[in-house]
């Protein structure tokens, strides 16, 4: 399935959630791959981020994984691919034969694309577990479940483009564009801020969003820095405000809503000033934005992980749609609540079903009508009871789990309290990881599966604005690596027979993904062509859209679900011990956990260590000064870091990254998690500072 050839591909950016389109073109040899514009890229007509451009440097970096590793008396030796999957084979019978198919967990990835995601969940299932999940748990988990729940699809209502071309109002709340999604940040955004759209931004840290759209310099955009875990009663407060003055769309409301009166019942009592003053917002800034919103003729909510990766995370998003809901900010170019996804095919990886509770399509395993449905075409019993998450999966490990099959994912850095995971990995019966390199992770492993990178592999994937796009890949930069899908195909047959699991192509795996995944139904890698299409695509020939609910929502009854909630804090607040919030965020020339972008010359010259900002009232508290190495310490670890002192961040918050293995910050956040979506509240620990 290699594609051998010597002029330049057509392919995607294998970074953020984006989705630009660039080229890469085969150098003289295996190893040479080069980087090259797309001129009239659909996302992006060439324009490209740091991240972007330096995206082929790691593709042919020296520590690329060659062979398969097995180990031996806890050290790897180099294996053939007979002896790996030999291994793996027989330890996945034995795990099911003397335990039962959920001692087996499987972890898809974001960075792989949609036909690898797809295998690999048919593969848990075929064995017999839903223990099948992928790092948008960790990221966006919670807005799939309140947009899905209260609107019908987990993914962004609207598209780049419209929003460019409609929008009057952006509400960016959690979310900073300007810094990890900064193709859309300057070619959408900062568009339509040209054409006097308004910028609202609610976040603790003063970052690049704030600088790109000059917010501080500002009289018409506004940036409301609350406190972190404050997000309910702010936009409480805007939505009061705008109960009060009858801001609200009457007739929207009426016709295609239902629950307002649990929301105003809510806010019955709701103490406006009490609220601000817990938020850390002057009580006249929120209402002031609160008008700017309600009086914009479009106005979009645009949501991040600052919303999602709380213990409320699911009322944090909920509250936002309760915002669009009252005001009839839905349905329209221009409008909307939208996740801005951080990573290349995260959108992607759970439209095809890598997670426990649903299948390809977000049909949930326990509707008996829509598993069935898939089971007409797999041909197999699918297991009825959702399965573990991804963090639960690593808590059970060397408890209930007892074997791993991690597909591109390095869950040892990204995951909350990552000490407690490692310590949990080191239980397990039997890990397999599949990636192109030495990860934190990998070393855990038992065998170790040398996969072929982004650049030479084909497929798809589906970006932030359910744009679902095809990579095209060039010749394989080492003999002995075999792209995902492959792996895959190996594994799936040698456990359970050709039968569903041999394909031709990677084309024939997409085949059936479309039989499977209604919103897919419509497409074929013909019709996808170089532009791509908006999902839902339910019949071959539609042509997509850019924005959802024009006239009614997916929910049972086609109303739009509002729901009030409460103010509920962090799980853990500061206190006598751990004064002080901690708070993470990613870098714009980093990704994730590093494993690509910590290799990249380029990306990590910019960044080649962790940081911390701290504001100068705390810094002068603790006697540090900008530069000084500092311990910051929570209940569950430790990290030294450089101090930055700034008035960037809120004072009693620190602020710090997850992409460096020396100081990661899931060292020290929380694997508390919110009750539905089970998302790990990463964006709040209590912490101390101490200089080093
Ligand atoms: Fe890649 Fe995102 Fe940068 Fe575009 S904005 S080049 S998709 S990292």
């Amino acid at each position: 399935m290699s594609t051998d050839e010597s002029d330049p591909v057509k392919t995607i950016c294998p970074y953020c959630g984006v989705g630009c389109g660039i080229q890469v073109k085969q150098g003289d040899d295996p190893g040479d791959v080069k980087f090259m514009p797309w001129a009239d890229a659909p996302v992006n007509e060439g324009r490209i981020c740091i991240k972007g451009g330096a995206a082929t440097q790691v593709v042919n970096h020296e520590d690329r994984l060659t062979e398969p590793l097995i180990k031996e008396d806890g050290e790897f030796r180099e294996a053939t691919w007979e002896e790996a999957y030999d291994r793996i084979v027989s330890e996945m019978t034995r795990i099911r034969d003397t335990y039962e198919p959920d001692a087996m967990g499987f972890f898809g990835s974001s960075k792989t694309m949609n036909e690898e995601n797809y295998l690999l969940q048919k593969i848990a299932r075929r064995y017999g577990t839903n223990n099948i999940d992928n790092c948008t748990r960790m990221c966006h988990a919670s807005t799939v479940w309140a947009l899905r729940t209260s609107l019908g699809a987990g993914a962004m209502t609207n598209s780049m483009a419209d929003l460019r071309e409609a929008g009057d109002l952006f509400w960016i709340q959690g979310a900073n564009p300007g810094e990890q999604h900064p193709i859309a940040n300057s070619q959408y955004f900062r568009q339509a801020v040209l054409e006097g759209a308004t910028v609202i931004q609610v976040d603790p840290h003063a970052n690049k969003t704030t600088r790109s759209f000059k917010i501080s310099e500002s009289d018409r955009h506004m940036h409301l820095q609350l406190n972190p875990g404050t997000d309910i009663p702010l936009l409480n407060i805007v939505i009061k405000t705008i109960l009060e003055n009858d801001w609200i769309d009457e007739e929207f409301i009426a016709n295609r809503t239902e629950g307002f009166e649990h929301l105003t019942e809510t806010l019955e009592s709701f103490d406006k000033a009490a609220a601000a003053e817990e938020c850390g917002v002057p009580l006249e800034d929120i209402e002031l934005a609160a008008e700017k919103y309600a009086m914009a003729n479009n106005a979009a909510i645009f949501t991040g992980m600052g919303m999602s990766q709380h213990t409320c995370g699911v009322d944090n998003v909920q509250n936002e749609i309760n915002l669009a809901l009252i005001t009839g900010n839905l349905g329209r170019p221009g409008t909307g609540v939208n996740p801005l996804r951080g990573q290349n095919n995260v959108q992607g990886t759970c439209d095809v079903g890598a997670m426990p509770n649903v299948l390809p399509g977000y049909q949930l395993v326990d509707d008996d009508e829509a598993r069935r449905s898939v089971e007409a075409v797999w041909g197999f019993e699918i297991p009825s009871e959702p399965g573990l998450t991804n963090v639960e999966i690593s808590h059970e490990a060397g408890r209930s789990i007892h074997g791993l099959y991690i597909m591109g994912e390095n869950p040892i850095m990204s995951e909350p309290d990552a000490n407690e995971v490692a310590k949990r990995f080191e239980e397990l019966e039997f890990c397999v990881v599949q990636d192109i390199f030495m990860t934190e992770t990998a070393r855990y492993a038992d065998v170790i599966l040398p996969a072929t990178t982004w650049a030479e592999r084909g497929g798809t994937v589906t970006n932030t604005d359910r744009r679902v796009q095809r990579m095209r890949g060039v010749q394989k930069v080492h003999e002995n690596t075999k792209h995902d899908l492959e792996i895959l195909m190996e594994i799936g047959s040698r456990l359970f027979g050709e039968d569903g699991f041999r394909f031709d192509d990677v084309e024939a795996v997409f085949e059936e993904l479309r039989q499977v995944c209604p919103s897919y139904h419509g497409m074929t890698y013909e019709l996808l062509g170089e532009t791509g299409l908006h999902w839902p695509c339910y019949e071959l020939g539609d042509e997509g859209d850019p924005y959802l609910y024009e006239s009614s929502f997916d929910t049972e009854n086609g109303l739009g679900q509002i729901e009030g909630v409460r103010h509920q804090p962090p799980a853990e607040v500061p206190d006598e011990e751990y004064p002080l919030i901690l708070t993470t965020a990613r870098l714009e020339e980093h990704y994730n956990t590093g494993t690509m972008s910590r290799r990249s010359p380029t990306l990590n010259r910019q960044h080649p260590e962790n940081f911390v900002d701290i504001h100068p009232n705390d810094a002068a508290r603790y006697e540090i000064e900008d530069g000084d190495m500092v311990t910051l310490r929570s209940r569950r670890g430790e990290i030294e870091v450089k101090a930055q002192v700034t008035e960037a961040i809120k004072e009693g918050v620190i602020w710090t990254t997850p992409h460096f293995a020396a100081a990661s910050a899931n060292r020290l956040t929380n694997d508390v998690l919110d009750d539905r979506a089970k998302i790990p509240e990463y964006k709040a620990a209590a912490a101390e500072i101490a200089i080093t």
